[in-house]
């Protein structure tokens, strides 16, 4: 229930480049390269994405990549 208010907002938060858990710029997070043209970005709250260099778009880590 509560998962269909949040994801759009996450969601929200992710497409302007920003940690969904603690709002800050991805951009100012910590990176690694990560499978070719990606980047995987570890926030200052410790959640995960990996940046898509080439669309410059971020998304959640999954679990078997961490
Ligand atoms: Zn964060």
């Amino acid at each position: 229930m509560f998962k269909n208010v949040i994801a759009p907002i996450q969601a929200w938060l992710l497409s302007q480049g920003k940690c969904v858990g603690c709002g800050m710029p991805l951009s100012k997070a910590k990176s690694t390269p990560y499978k070719g043209n990606n980047k995987m970005v570890t926030c200052k709250c410790n959640r995960m994405y990996v940046l898509d260099t080439k669309a410059n778009k971020y998304r959640r880590a999954l679990l078997s990549e961490i």
